[in-house]
């Protein structure tokens, strides 16, 4: 069955995730997504382990369900270690495929030294590599997948605190990385760039922290609804399974561009090529983008394709296009009102976003029918995300809006 998956979340355990982070909500807006399976995220908690027990029930085949909704047990861990005398900071994403492995897993952090109480997503003192050992050690079938694999911060190939490449992060247990996470700033395209990633398949989560941002980016399979199938799908690349991913426009990502969001500075690579690196207006170092950083790995020119690489679609989360085609702020009740009535007709944001005809979006607003088929030709103009600050998106300019659209400004809570 052909089915949307989203991997890679935080429970209300982990730091900054919203409170609604709990196993009802992400059912339910799972559901109005339209995402078949969700990762449960942040298994390394006994909070929240002890929450998914009560909460999910097992469906014998390694997935767990609440409701429609399907789980995958998941966790994200975060290794703060030096190699080559540098600091480094690397996120890795761990697939389980029963509570039982869960458990060996987490006795074994623990008897590193990790603190799994203090945070969803634990620091541990050891490498990468000797994650990947620990892990395989515990639970052969689990799956480990490097997080956002070019944020500055805390990824494989981040500038801050990165490698140059799998084999230098991972050493002997390189052969275990069988796929990368492509954060928000990057997409595949650009990853193709690179042929040291020729042997790992491209997948894409939304790593979200509230309900409402669960499959900003998924992956769109068609297999069995079983732990097996789906790893398997990535393990072996396969283009038949792994149909395509979903993605944000990098260009939205936070950390796209080069930049300095205090200063207000941002550039792109060429720009930085030229000017150098420096912050001038505070002369500090400029945090360096995806963008850049990709051109630094790259060994292919813009535009390459590999063989064996599932495709992608860039997409614009639905809120984020009703309040650009209305011109209205994305947290108004305009914005909802017109959300809830684009589910509740044709029953997820995916089969909005995806494969409801525009006459039919048009119907129910002329302006958003028009705002989503923009996007699904990529007729939108960004403004590349920089050192934190989040893309800026526009689908139309100013004098296409309906003249008299509606302009209801009252707020709602932000989750
Ligand atoms: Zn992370
Ligand atoms: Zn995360
Ligand atoms: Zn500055």
């Amino acid at each position: 069955m052909i089915f949307i998956a989203d991997f890679h979340i935080h429970s209300r355990y982990s730091r900054a995730v919203s409170p609604d982070m709990d196993i009802d909500n992400l059912a339910r807006w799972a559901r109005i997504k339209g995402i078949k399976l969700m990762g449960t995220g942040d298994f390394t908690h006994p909070l929240w382990l002890a929450e998914l027990k009560e909460k999910l029930k097992p469906t014998d085949n390694g997935l767990f369900s609440c409701g429609e909704t399907h789980f995958i047990l998941t966790g994200e861990v975060n290794s703060i270690y030096t190699q080559s005398n540098k600091p480094r900071r690397i996120h890795n994403l761990i697939f389980a495929p029963s509570f039982g492995a869960v458990e060996r897993i987490n006795r074994k952090l623990l008897s590193r030294g990790a603190r799994l109480r203090s945070d969803g997503r634990p620091i541990v003192g050891l490498s990468a590599r000797d994650l990947v050992e620990l892990v395989m050690d515990a639970s052969p079938q689990s799956f480990i997948v490097p997080a956002h694999a070019w944020t500055p911060w805390y990824s494989v190939f981040g500038t801050k605190s990165g490698f140059d490449s799998l084999e230098e992060c991972f050493g002997d247990m390189r052969p275990y990385i069988q796929a990368i996470e492509t954060g928000l700033s990057s997409d595949p395209a650009m990853n193709w760039r690179i042929s040291g990633l020729d042997q790992v398949a491209i997948i894409s989560c939304s790593d979200s922290h509230s309900p409402r941002k669960i499959g900003r980016e998924a992956a769109v399979f068609d297999t069995e609804l079983n732990y097996t199938s789906i790893i398997e799908a990535m393990r072996g690349r396969r283009t038949d399974k792994l149909l395509y991913t979903i993605e944000f426009f990098p260009q939205e990502g936070k950390y796209h561009y080069d930049g300095h969001r205090l200063c207000g500075i941002h550039q792109g690579p060429r720009e930085t090529l030229s000017k150098g690196e420096i912050c001038p207006v505070c002369g500090r170092r400029l945090t360096i983008g995806v963008m850049n950083r990709v051109e630094q790995l790259a060994d292919r020119p813009e535009g390459f394709v590999p063989e064996r690489s599932s495709p992608f679609k860039s997409l614009v989360p639905l809120e984020e296009i009703i309040a650009e085609s209305l011109g209205v702020g994305q947290t108004t009740k305009t914005v909802e009102t017109y959300y809830q009535r684009l589910i509740a007709r044709f029953g997820s944001e995916f089969e909005v976003l995806l494969n409801t005809p525009i006459d039919e979006i048009k119907d129910v607003d002329p302006q958003i029918g028009e705002g989503v088929d923009r996007v699904r030709k990529g007729q939108l103009h960004i403004e590349p995300g920089y050192d934190g600050v989040f893309g800026k998106i526009r689908i139309f300019g100013q004098e296409e809006r309906i003249p008299e659209g509606p302009t209801d400004g009252e707020q709602l809570s932000l989750l």
